[in-house]
């Protein structure tokens, strides 16, 4: 294997986003393949006993274990990270396995982490009962409240955990005075970047320590495989997650690596067209929302309290939103009646999809707490895919109708 295109940092470093997305990160073996190479092994094996003595001991290069490293495993890892702009990535079994172990590798029993109360409904699960089960004490708050963040600091602080876009209400996060505040008090942030990943949106640009993923959504892009990557500083990655990792096992399969691979190489194209019909779909329904008496939840739309601070902060606003329509059985006698967009509660796919978040992605959460975070009973929330616009317009009239609006 060489380490051709992707594995010098001094040049690949200065390739622009688009290149990164096509080149970094890639090895070729001696057959010189264009695209990447797929390892499926679990094992290595050495010419002598010494050699393996070498690489245990970290004296000579060369992988050991799949655990602990893969080739096509390692193109993936390098090219997110060159992609998000940090010194290090390590792939992960899926975005749940990425935010377990972002926080798990580097909370203790009597620390404190501050988390947004508007979450994935599995990331509210990790603050809300497993990390308190080992005796880390959470704290969750408004996070698009900007003061509540600083208030929310104790002594034993030592991690600020949020979403931005959050899912599903979209509610924006300040990603400059957030990583502000987290550094002032010497706190890490680990920010979870699924709805608009590397493309749209770069926290370590803002001062994030940390950006945990599922690569499951957008960054594969085609609903395909699970998949999850953890990026920060070197010394993070090396001394604080990889301990973590290593042992406790939640890889990436070398094969769902190699399909996110190939997934990045669309990803900025996919992301900003996707942006464009959600902002073209969402401004073509918020007046029908609005006389209904519904609401409309889109970061891209100027209806948005914090629309400022998304384009500010995001190259583009992502293809997830959401509206509520008063009562669950108007959402559902829209998602009954689509035709073409499929009911599903997966997102970042190529194709359009709708799900209502109460019943399933956060049908686990307490009734108080859903209602607290906004995740009401006439909420749905949509992935805008990359079918033609006027297609997708024409779906969502026709099942508009049909629920009366
Ligand atoms: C889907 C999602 C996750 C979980 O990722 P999986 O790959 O499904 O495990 C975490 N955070 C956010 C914001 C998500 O949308």
């Amino acid at each position: 294997m060489k380490k051709t295109t992707g594995m010098d940092r001094a040049t690949t470093r200065n390739w622009r986003a688009a290149t990164q997305a096509v080149r970094g990160g890639t090895w070729r073996s001696e057959h010189g393949e264009t695209s990447e190479a797929l390892f499926l092994t679990s094992g290595y094996t050495y010419d002598n006993a010494q050699a393996v003595a070498d690489r245990f001991a970290g004296e000579a290069e060369g992988m050991t274990y799949s655990r602990l490293q893969n080739p096509t495993v390692a193109m993936l890892e390098e090219r997110i990270a060159l992609l998000e702009g940090a010194e290090a990535c390590r792939a992960q079994a899926s975005g749940m396995a990425a935010m377990t172990a972002a926080l798990l590798c580097q909370l203790s029993a009597g620390d404190h982490c501050v988390a947004a109360r508007a979450a994935f409904g599995s990331c509210r699960w990790l603050v809300d009962h497993l990390l308190p089960r080992f005796g880390i004490e959470t704290t969750v708050i408004d996070s698009a409240d900007d003061a509540q963040w600083e208030a929310a600091i104790r002594p034993n602080t030592k991690v600020f955990f949020f979403e931005t876009p959050a899912n599903p209400t979209l509610d924006v996060v300040n990603l400059q005075h957030v990583c502000d505040v987290a550094r002032a008090h010497n706190i890490i942030t680990v920010v979870d970047n699924a709805f608009a990943t590397s493309a749209l949106q770069r926290p370590m640009d803002f001062g994030a320590d940390v950006v945990a993923y599922s690569a499951t959504k957008l960054m594969d892009g085609q609903g395909r495989v699970l998949a999850g990557a953890i990026c920060g500083s070197e010394q993070w990655i090396n001394e604080v997650l990889l301990p973590f990792q290593r042992n406790t096992g939640p890889n990436i399969s070398p094969f769902n690596a190699w399909v996110v691979l190939k997934g990045l190489e669309t990803l900025e194209l996919r992301a900003m067209r996707q942006s464009q019909n959600a902002i073209g779909l969402g401004g073509f329904l918020e007046p029908r929302i609005d006389t209904a008496g519904g609401r409309m939840l889109h970061p891209g739309l100027a209806s948005h309290p914090r629309h400022a601070l998304a384009k500010a902060q995001m190259k583009a606003t992502g293809p997830i939103f959401a509206f509520d329509v008063g009562t669950r059985e108007r959402a559902f006698a829209i998602l009954d009646a689509l035709q073409l967009i499929d009911i599903s509660n997966n997102i970042g796919d190529a194709r359009s999809l709708m799900c209502h978040p109460a019943s399933t992605t956060h049908a686990g959460m307490e009734p108080e707490d859903r209602a607290e975070m906004g995740v009401t009973e006439g909420l749905v929330r949509i992935n805008v895919g990359l079918e033609d616009i006027d297609d997708l317009k024409e779906d969502l009239d026709q099942a508009l109708k049909a629920a009366g609006i």
